[in-house]
């Protein structure tokens, strides 16, 4: 099968994260599709949102299950009687996710013919998820790779920013209000600014002040 060197598959929640990923995919790529993972996330509205996101913009979005997951780690993501709590590494963990939805990605890939696969996992306010480090993606791009003779590679536009570039990226890509108003990052599923006080609320909002802080000050 001849790949389309200009085709990019997003791996997408419907986060800020994400989205942001999917608009730097539709300036640079000629043809973008999605793929969002339903491993039975806290909040089915995951789901929604971003086919609701993939409908606005006109995008062929795969939905692959992945329900599996739940049987290997109840955890705060997944059972919806544990409170979130932080730590080193956070209770949401499950095994090896990313590399599980990695993998799937890259075999979707191959599938619609997309070289390029992109993510939006970042090391900068690193979560304590070992398969989102910069080291785990590149040695994931050789060895999806190797496993089905292909030469994609893998895209990490976050990798080194933290929120509030993350925010400004939006911003230069024309869609900061966009990602501010239809994204969903909140762990109590609220969208936009979310409930403003789970560490993802907190995270994203001083991300999103302190950017506005930055661009009113220029
Ligand atoms: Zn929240």
């Amino acid at each position: 099968m001849k790949l389309n060197n200009d085709k990019a598959l997003v791996v997408f929640s419907g986060g800020q994260d994400s989205t942001t990923c999917m608009f730097h995919a539709l300036k640079h790529y000629k043809e973008v599709e999605l793929v969002t993972f339903n491993y039975g996330q806290r909040h089915a509205l995951e789901i929604t949102v971003a086919q609701n996101i993939a409908e606005e913009q006109g995008l062929k979005h795969h939905v692959l299950d992945m329900s599996l997951l739940s049987q290997l780690s109840p955890n705060a993501l997944t059972d919806h009687t544990m409170a979130i709590e932080e730590g080193n590494i956070p209770n949401t963990f499950v095994p090896a996710r990313n590399l599980l939805f990695m993998s799937f990605a890259a075999a979707l890939a191959y599938q619609i013919g997309a070289k390029h696969i992109i993510t939006g996992v970042c090391e900068t306010d690193f979560s304590g998820y070992p398969d989102c480090r910069d080291i785990f993606i590149k040695s994931l791009n050789v060895t999806v790779n190797l496993a089905m003779d292909e030469n994609f590679v893998i895209h990490t536009p976050l990798m080194w920013l933290d929120k509030k570039e993350t925010w400004q990226l939006a911003d230069e890509l024309g869609q900061l209000d966009y990602v501010r108003n239809n994204t969903l990052t909140c762990y109590e599923g609220i969208m936009a600014d979310g409930c403003g006080e789970c560490p993802s609320c907190q995270l994203r909002n001083a991300g999103f002040t302190a950017y506005l802080a930055e661009r009113g000050a220029k």
